[in-house]
């Protein structure tokens, strides 16, 4: 779609007044719902606007060595277009590509603009649309559109999280974020101390320890970690005898499923679960290694993401020596490296502090409703998607304890549906609507992760009742999205002025 500019500053969907959606991003979330949105509604006018300058997000912003899934590829990725490459944990490059070259199959990439970063977003009750404000190439742009979808992620893209660390300026190494990973830092030969246990830091860790002189773990206290193959036999088997579409479909149901029992097994039966990644531990570290110092949580397996090491590298880095593991915390950062609380100081020419994201809704934009700014945060959540008393917007965000793109397309999905419904009976707004009903509150993101307790706030409010519930459940909700009823406490209405024809 061109989008051409109006005379008075208006973009405009080309022919018409308005366009009918406007995604915001160009990750898994926003190239999932532009194809969703138009395979129900094939006519339907949209743009997405992405701050950046490639499609991918997430897995265009983390360049770290090592960047890679942590969940299986095959559950992350798109149910309509099946992975092909071998691995069941793939690159982040890999996935970018996958993402890429997915949009410009489906002529999604076309709809895109790049380096277009929303800012604001108002409703316009007599018209029924968004008015939307976002900078693009260095210019401030007005855009209108009858729905708008954030497909804009759960951090902050700007800054990651780091603590205020203790004399860090006297420290004549290199500090380096892993979201803001610099393409040239030669690591080769060097000291590297990478502070954090979490995806991150297990990811980075191998991938560092191939050139590096050597590399030291730095936690404060132990993560669950679990080892999985990088590759699947079962996955290898089913694409050879089977066609390509159909071994997909199987091959996600059966990861989705397994997925799954790992985390009813950890949530129910924590002892066994505990037991089973601490076998693990042994078997693949040298024989006295101090396991139940530094793989032994404090907390139940999953109260925070499980960390996926394929084939145990992180361990194979450990017992090779390239590797090692320190559980301390840090008293303060000198010209050489860091001096531990237990006296012990770390030598380091480079400090990795993965040590994690802040979190953010909605892109960080401004949202009104006919001039009246709301909190977003303060709002109930409906059925994971869309905010109590808010028109035509909608919200995607992933599970907490499997891959995004699970619920992401059930989000997807739903939107297009609601946008159908909508099409067919003439409505130009639609909001979910709680009413004086009392509703209990509960943390959207029930995990015990940093970035979830560093900003409880950040988030749009979970309900305990449905359709407010945030479920982390995707086979609950996979159920539901069969059986929705699409004006369960959701308020139809029409517009005297619609904005356009549709
Ligand atoms: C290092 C890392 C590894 C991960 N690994 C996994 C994994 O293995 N499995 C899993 O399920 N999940 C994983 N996640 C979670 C991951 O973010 C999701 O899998 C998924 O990539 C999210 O896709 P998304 O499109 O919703 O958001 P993002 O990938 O975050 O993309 C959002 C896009 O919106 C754009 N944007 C944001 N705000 C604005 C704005 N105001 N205006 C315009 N554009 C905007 C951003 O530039 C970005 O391109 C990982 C996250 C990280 C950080």
């Amino acid at each position: 779609m061109t989008v051409t500019p109006h005379p008075a500053g208006v973009q405009t969907g080309g022919d018409g007044d308005c366009l009918d959606v406007l995604i915001v991003g160009a990750g898994i979330s926003g190239i999932g719902a532009a194809y969703r949105i138009t395979e129900r509604n094939p006519a339907t006018r949209y743009v997405i606007l992405e701050r950046r300058a490639r499609i991918g997000g997430t897995w265009d912003l983390f360049r770290y060595p090592g960047v890679r899934s942590d969940s299986s590829i095959f559950t992350l990725c798109f149910p309509y277009e099946p992975w092909t490459r071998p691995e069941g944990v793939a690159d982040g490059d890999k996935i970018r590509e996958y993402l890429a070259a997915t949009a410009h199959k489906y002529g999604i990439d076309e709809h895109i603009e790049f380096h277009s970063e929303v800012r604001a977003a108002d409703w316009d009750s007599t018209t029924d649309t968004w008015t939307v404000q976002v900078d693009q190439d260095g210019q401030r742009r007005t855009y209108r559109a009858r729905f708008v979808f954030f497909a804009s992620g759960y951090y902050n893209y700007e800054h990651g999280y780091t603590p205020q660390f203790p004399g860090v300026e006297r420290f004549t190494g290199t500090v380096v974020h892993p979201q803001h990973w610099p393409q040239d830092l030669d690591y080769t030969g060097k000291r590297v101390v990478v502070i954090g246990s979490g995806a991150t830091a297990v990811s980075l860790i191998p991938a560092l320890a191939r050139t590096a002189a050597h590399v030291t773990m730095l936690q404060r206290s132990p993560t669950y970690l679990i080892s999985a193959s990088k590759f699947s036999a079962f996955a290898d088997v089913l694409r050879t005898v089977l066609p390509r579409r159909v071994a997909h479909a199987i091959i996600r149901a059966r990861n989705a499923v397994f997925e799954g029992i790992i985390w009813v097994l950890a949530r129910k039966t924590p002892p066994l679960m505990k037991w089973l990644l601490r076998r693990q531990a042994v078997t693949n570290l040298p024989p006295g290694y101090a396991v139940d110092v530094h793989f032994k949580p404090r907390y139940q397996p999953w109260d925070q993401r499980l960390c996926l090491i394929p084939d145990a590298d992180l361990y194979t880095a450990i017992s090779e020596g390239r590797a090692e593991v320190v559980t301390d915390r840090i008293a303060c950062f000198d010209a050489d490296g860091i001096t531990l609380q237990s006296g012990a100081h770390l030598d380091a020419d480079i400090v990795v502090t993965a040590t994690g994201l802040a979190l953010q809704a909605l892109g960080g934009a401004r949202i009104s409703l006919d001039g009246t700014e709301i909190a977003p945060t303060d709002r109930f959540v409906y059925k994971a998607h869309m905010l109590d008393d808010v028109p035509n917007l909608f919200w995607c965000v992933g599970y907490t304890n499997a891959s995004w793109t699970l619920r992401a397309d059930i989000t997807a999905r739903a939107t297009a549906k609601l946008l159908e419904h909508m099409r067919t009976r003439g409505y130009t707004h639609a909001y979910p609507h709680l009413g004086g009903e009392p509703m209990a509150e509960k943390p959207a993101w029930d995990i015990q992760a940093g970035y979830v307790l560093r900003a409880p706030h950040a988030l749009p409010k979970s309900g305990t009742k449905r359709p407010w519930n945030v479920r982390q459940n995707y086979f609950a909700d996979a159920l539901d999205y069969r059986f929705d009823r699409l004006d369960e406490a959701m308020v139809f209405g029409r517009c005297p002025r619609p904005a356009l024809a549709g």
